[in-house]
């Protein structure tokens, strides 16, 4: 069993992404900007931000955080919105999830130009996504292939099986493994709470994508010798032994799942940084095409 390792993979993306950044400043042009906006004070999203913002700066980008009061209308975050859609010094910004109630998020995400949208939840990019064609691909699924490409994993005619079928994870990675493409080419099935004898599917699969928020839902019965497993899951757990309280969980039990799997991700350490590093070339792919670079 080998472990994918998001930690290594993430510093050599930082490392590629900071040198085409020096290369660039070295021409005379500024840094790429990422904006990240922030509404409410959910624990698990300020820490997100944070580290996104952390990662960003330490690849030479410019990013900054919008933070705003849970109270703020859908109105005045659309107005935000339309600044940074506006603003020639922003390549890329993304509205963290989740939102609070009373607004809504596709009606947000809908309002990101398209050209900006580097988390690509916008419906524009989605589209784009489905038809095969250059699009802004969510971060957690595109991080996962580029997980899965720098391990040189073969996903030619292998069954995937997702499960979870979430507009941000689940269903744009079924598409991703599916597009005739080098890490793609896969037999996808889409496994969801309505599924029937979910086992079934899992026991078939040569690599198994687990994204449904059920801490260790996936067991060692479940999944079939030399199995690729990807653990996108990440619940808080309370525990008092942890001086913030709680500790993270993903969605498969890795005691017992490791030791029959030829490629396991880590919880944290795997996914989670994966997300980050792709959030990272979306911004850099948002202001090389602005800037025809
Ligand atoms: P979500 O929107 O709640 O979707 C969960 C999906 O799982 C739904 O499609 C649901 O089916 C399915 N599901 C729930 N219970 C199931 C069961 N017992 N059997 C089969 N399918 C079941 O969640 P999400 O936003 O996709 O996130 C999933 C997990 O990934 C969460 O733990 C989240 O925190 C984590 N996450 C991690 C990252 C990262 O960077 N690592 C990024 C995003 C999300 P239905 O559609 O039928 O309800």
């Amino acid at each position: 069993m080998e472990l994918l390792d998001g930690k290594k993979i993430l510093g050599e993306i930082k490392l590629e992404l900071s040198q085409k950044v020096q290369n660039y400043i070295q021409k005379g042009r500024r840094a790429p900007c990422l904006v990240a906006v922030l509404v409410g004070d959910d624990g698990a999203s300020q820490t997100y931000v944070a580290s996104k913002e952390r990662n960003s700066i330490e690849c030479g980008f410019t990013s900054r955080a919008l933070r705003f009061d849970a109270s703020m209308t859908e109105d005045a975050l659309l107005l935000e919105i339309e600044k940074l859609n506006a603003d020639p010094e922003v390549d890329g910004f993304i509205v963290q999830s989740p939102l609070p109630k009373h607004i809504s998020a596709q009606r947000v995400f809908d309002a990101i130009n398209p050209e900006k949208d580097v988390d690509g939840f916008n419906t524009i990019n989605s589209g784009r996504l489905m038809k095969g064609m250059n699009s802004f691909v969510p971060a957690t699924p595109l991080g996962i292939v580029e997980l899965l490409k720098r391990y040189n994993i073969d996903t030619q005619g292998k069954h995937c099986v997702v499960i979870g079928r979430s507009d941000i994870v689940g269903r744009p990675m079924s598409i991703l493994m599916s597009l005739p493409s080098q890490f793609g080419n896969a037999t996808v099935t889409l496994c969801h709470s309505k599924t029937k004898d979910l086992k079934q599917f899992t026991l078939q699969a040569d690599i198994i994508i687990a994204a449904l928020g059920k801490p260790e839902f996936l067991t060692g019965d479940m999944v079939k010798d030399g199995a690729v497993v990807v653990d996108v899951g990440i619940t808080r757990i309370d525990d008092n032994t942890k001086k913030s309280g709680f500790r993270l969980s993903g969605d498969v039990k890795f005691d017992e799942v490791a030791p029959k799997c030829s490629f396991i991700t880590p919880v944290p350490g795997g996914v989670g940084l994966m997300t980050i590093a792709s959030l990272l070339q979306n911004t850099m792919k948002a202001y090389e095409a602005k800037n025809n670079l």
